[in-house]
């Protein structure tokens, strides 16, 4: 809830945005004092590793094409001493949020600079918090250290983007506007970009799911995911990250795929306890009923509707709440085993909002 009283850190980062804005990747790097980069990347994105390589002509000292899910803790290391056999001064993390992370994780470990350009919604590369799983234990934390100094924004490199991805990409980033929106640590200044986030990607998914390739649309949304992505950058997330998270980690589910189940759950339990959150949603989906119309929106977008379509089964929700409730933390609408049992029946069958 945004209060008289609050307090705001900027974090220090230089954004670039613009169709064809990957172009300015040699110069932005070099600006940062780089002078041999490693170009991080996941296995599906070699091709456009090999084009940033490219791009960076003299200072690319080559590249590392293992990112994966999660930031496995050998991942880091092997990373690592790739970075160290290239004589790599920093690095440019091609990607989605695992490439993000990748780097992230070498700024903490070895102290290298990183300019990220982000190819999916999902926010990572605003934010100060990293994490790194070992023996199917995430470790996360905050720490400015694993900042990206530059994040370039080129909406042409969204277009291959799946449709699908896109959805589910997109409603992930809206969470984290809609969860900045009640956070304890709320701002006039992360409720405004919210709220603009938030309604960019209402107005651009339903066009890309129609034209995966419209430009303008692709440009909005990326846009609508940097402005959410600073939401989670700069503010305590709730109940629903809380859940995706433990839900992720206790069975597994994919992580963008999550997110979109839970959304118009979690929005239609935490609004009602959220007066300043949910007009700024009302404002922003022109509508008086946001939590149905993101139910409606994901039916739009053909996203996973329900937490049964990513295999989970009644008897996986008790263990969910246990760990949900054990560590107590903010979140608008009070929290007891009975309500959460409730929101988690809904979700798991997919009951109308
Ligand atoms: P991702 O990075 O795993 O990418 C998903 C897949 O899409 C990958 O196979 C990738 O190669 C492919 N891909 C990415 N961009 C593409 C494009 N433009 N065209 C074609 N294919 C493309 O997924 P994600 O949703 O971006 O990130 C999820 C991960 O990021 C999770 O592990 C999550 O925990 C983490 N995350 C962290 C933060 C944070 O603040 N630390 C924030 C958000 C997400």
């Amino acid at each position: 809830t945004v209060t008289d009283e609050f307090a705001y850190d900027a974090l220090p980062m230089r954004v670039i945005f613009g169709v064809g804005a990957v172009h300015r990747l040699a110069e932005e790097t070099r600006r940062l004092g780089i002078r041999r980069a490693v170009v991080l990347a996941t296995p599906g994105q070699a091709g456009l590793a090999e084009q940033a390589r490219g791009l960076l002509g003299g200072i690319a000292a080559g590249s590392f094409v293992q990112a994966r899910m999660h930031v496995p803790a050998h991942t880091v290391v092997e990373a690592g001493q790739a970075a160290t056999q290239l004589g790599a001064d920093g690095c440019v993390a091609i990607g989605g949020g695992s490439t993000i992370g990748l780097a992230k994780a070498l700024a903490l470990r070895h102290g290298l600079p990183a300019v990220a350009v982000p190819t999916t919604y999902a926010g990572s590369e605003m934010t100060p918090i990293w994490g790194i799983t070992d023996n199917a234990r995430k470790q996360t934390g905050r720490d400015r250290a694993v900042l990206p100094r530059t994040v370039i924004y080129d909406p042409e490199l969204t277009r291959t983007l799946p449709v699908h991805v896109s959805g589910t990409s997109g409603l992930n980033a809206i969470a984290h506007a809609m969860e900045a929106l009640y956070a304890p640590d709320a701002s006039p200044v992360i409720s405004a970009l919210a709220e603009r986030g938030i309604r960019d990607l209402v107005r651009a998914l339903p066009a890309i799911k129609a034209d995966h390739t419209d430009i303008t649309a692709r440009s909005t949304a990326l846009e609508g995911a940097w402005l959410c992505g600073a939401c989670l950058g700069a503010t305590t997330m709730g109940l629903h990250h809380k859940l995706c998270h433990v839900l992720g980690g206790r069975l597994g589910l994919p992580h963008a795929e999550t997110h979109a189940v839970m959304l118009p759950h979690v929005a239609a339990f935490n609004l009602t306890a959220a007066p300043a959150a949910r007009d700024a949603l009302r404002r922003a989906l022109a509508t008086v009923s946001p939590a149905r119309a993101l139910a409606e929106l994901a039916v739009r977008l053909g996203t996973p509707r329900t937490l049964k379509d990513l295999g989970v089964t009644g008897p996986a929700l008790p263990g969910v709440i246990d760990e949900v409730l054990a560590h107590p933390y903010a979140n608008p609408h009070p929290l007891n085993r009975e309500s959460l049992r409730a929101l988690l029946q809904n979700a798991l069958d997919g009951s109308a909002i």
